[in-house]
């Protein structure tokens, strides 16, 4: 589904991904941990292409993703191709950025509606459900400012569902959560998991990297260290820098 290929990225004179090699296959979750700054974040805005890269490859689904490759030679994609790359990833963030003047389901409603006009009552059915689904079928009314953080993260998966992304990426989705409210997110993800969402996930929470991952990446410095069964990994990893950053994290 996702497979990233020798992926450099700087900004200005600082390099921050230094020759990423990944692939997520279809139905995986991949867990990515790390220190601060090593480079998660970027690497996932890269996938979706709000960052451009400056060498290397990410293919999405069998499409490479914000260029069209002619004769050996990269074209950026136009702007709308960007955007209908992009429309098929879905992306929740650590904050949660609702629309604060719109309800609940108007939240999940907005993008169906506006970007692929899809009919209103249609759309409002399918927020209806999705809301049921992420387990807050009594809130459909309320705005963001009558929720609690998790029940507004969980409007946010909810709205990113509602595109129908064969991809979702999750940075840091429960960091800004009070701890009691941590479990209700990782539960709605546990679920999407379970129904064969294939899934990136930058997460300090290493409990569901080894429940829910499939794979367990630790990157540091702009390189993924290693990589492998998160159960594997967490039990026995290889390199000194993983050992060091699991021993300040579990
Ligand atoms: P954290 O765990 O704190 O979220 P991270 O692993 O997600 O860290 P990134 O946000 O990807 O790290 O940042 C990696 C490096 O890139 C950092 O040194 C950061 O300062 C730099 N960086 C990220 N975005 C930009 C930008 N738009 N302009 C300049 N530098 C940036
Ligand atoms: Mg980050």
């Amino acid at each position: 589904m996702v497979r990233v290929e020798n992926v450099y990225k700087s900004f200005g004179s600082t390099e921050v991904l230094k020759g990423i090699d990944m692939v997520v296959r279809p139905a995986e979750v991949c867990c990515m941990i790390g220190p601060s700054g090593s480079g998660k974040s970027t690497l996932l805005r890269c996938v979706n292409h709000l960052e451009k890269i400056n060498a290397g490859r990410i293919w999405v689904d069998g499409d490479l993703v914000g260029y069209r490759e002619r004769g050996g030679k990269l074209h950026e994609l136009r702007e709308k191709e960007v955007a209908a790359q992009r429309r098929a990833i879905g992306m929740v963030f650590q904050r949660f950025n609702l629309f604060p003047h719109l309800t609940a389901i108007e939240n999940v409603m907005e993008a169906p509606v506006r970007v692929t006009r899809l009919a209103k009552s249609t759309a409002k059915t399918e927020a209806a459900a999705l809301l049921d689904r992420v387990g807050l079928a009594d809130k459909l009314l309320n705005y963001p400012a009558q929720l609690s953080g998790g029940q507004q993260q969980r409007v946010a998966i909810a709205r990113a569902l509602a595109m129908r992304p064969k991809l979702m990426l999750f940075d840091e989705p429960t960091s800004a959560l009070d701890p009691e409210l941590v479990g209700e997110v990782l539960d709605v993800m546990k679920g999407l998991a379970k129904d064969g969402m294939t899934m990136i996930v930058v997460t300090h929470e290493i409990g569901f990297a080894r429940e829910v991952g499939d794979t367990l990446v630790f990157m540091d410095g702009g390189v993924i260290v290693e990589s492998g069964d998160p159960r594997v990994v967490l039990a026995n990893p290889q390199h000194q820098r993983t050992k060091a950053f699991l021993a300040k994290v579990l």
